[in-house]
């Protein structure tokens, strides 16, 4: 396929994505020249929907492991011998300490993060609404959710407790999804994201990609999200866990990466792209690279299972991209210099991380 780079440049400017056959098509763009102009315009569509604001997401992992859900990326399932930590649900005065520390290097968007298919109706649900309430209160973050299979009253209990946005992904494409979750089925992903876009909640839904799927299953999922009209994409690459079905896997490679992002951001235009999880280990040197192939989030801190690369290192990065950390306008903007939080490692459990599952 020729593209027309201008013609979809300004078709994204005005919030107009691309169509299936011109996302597939960006899977054949190989030259180093084609590449570079996929890049140009995706940032240029960026710009005008973001400019150079960038989110910072955090999470806590609050309770993680023996998961009874089998997800073959996943260090969490108790149907993989890891090395990843097991815990039950943190208290909420633990979630809300690593919610104030990650506030104080960077963060402005917090998630809560438990393994599981689903959280443990009351006790759960109490801590998290104390620890909402909290965090709104004591830093004025924007809070988010990441809990496995939601129902619409559990969301909406939590919603009113503070909780602003819903993380779930779909993981990979409806066509592959059975060959990477085992547990349960594409179609119950899609109910909870329903849910939390019936209540109006800010829904944050993407996947993992390097799991095996081909590009067409790239587009095919990214077209789902689309049609669901969530309002964050996530992106993962695999990072393959020891003793878990894809520990074998190869990294992608750093160009696969950078056309994924530019083809979410081609595709939807308008939305926030958050790179998350494998940051590291697929994009290399080429990190930096993320917010002209139209990124405009990362997340800040470990990973639910591995270590992230310093903060101080990743808030480098971004003023060396001109990029500006966007906060709520009632919240100030971060340190230049944070604290130093931790050094990098492998498996960890987890003060912040990026929400690859459930
Ligand atoms: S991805 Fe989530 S649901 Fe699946 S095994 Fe891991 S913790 Fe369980």
């Amino acid at each position: 396929m020729q593209f027309d780079w201008g013609d979809i440049i300004q078709r994204g400017k005005r919030g107009v994505g691309l169509s299936e056959a011109e996302a597939l098509a960006i899977g054949e763009l190989e030259s180093q020249t084609d590449v570079e102009a996929l890049l140009r315009a995706a940032e240029e569509v960026r710009y005008a929907h973001k400019q150079n604001l960038v989110n910072t997401c955090g999470i806590s992992n609050a309770k993680s492991g023996r998961c009874p859900e089998k997800c073959s990326f996943c260090s969490q399932s108790a149907h993989y011998k890891t090395a990843a930590p097991t815990y039950t649900t943190k208290t909420a005065d633990e979630i809300v300490s690593e919610a104030k520390e990650a506030f104080d290097y960077g963060v402005r968007e917090f998630s809560v993060v438990m393994a599981g298919r689903a959280i443990n109706k009351r006790k759960d649900l109490d801590v998290l609404k104390e620890t909402f309430t909290r965090i709104r209160e004591t830093t004025g973050m924007q809070t988010c959710a990441s809990l496995g299979l939601m129902t619409r009253e559990d969301l909406e209990e939590l919603k009113d407790a503070g909780m602003q946005s819903m993380h779930h992904n779909l993981e990979t494409a409806r066509s592959f999804h059975s060959n990477i979750v085992k547990t349960h089925t594409y179609d119950e992903e899609v109910e909870t994201i329903r849910h939390a876009k019936d209540l109006g909640m800010y829904v944050c839904s993407g996947g993992i990609f390097g799991m095996g799927e081909s590009w067409a299953q790239r587009v095919e999922m990214v077209l789902d999200l689309r049609e669901l009209d969530v309002d964050s994409v996530p992106v993962n690459f695999l990072n393959p866990r020891p003793g878990t079905e894809l520990a074998d896997l190869d990294e992608l490679t750093p160009q696969d990466c950078l056309k994924i992002i530019a083809m979410i951001r081609l595709v939807m235009p308008t939305k926030d792209i958050i790179v998350c999880g494998g940051r590291e280990l697929n994009l290399k040197a080429s990190q930096s690279d993320i917010f002209q192939a139209g990124a405009n989030g990362v997340m800040l801190g470990n990973y639910l299972t591995t270590a992230g690369q310093a903060v101080a290192k990743d808030l480098a990065m971004l003023e060396e991209q001109g990029m500006v950390v966007r906060a709520p306008p009632h919240i100030p903007h971060p340190p230049s210099v944070p604290p130093a939080v931790r050094s990098e490692g492998t498996d960890t459990a987890g003060l912040t991380g990026k929400p690859v599952c459930p």
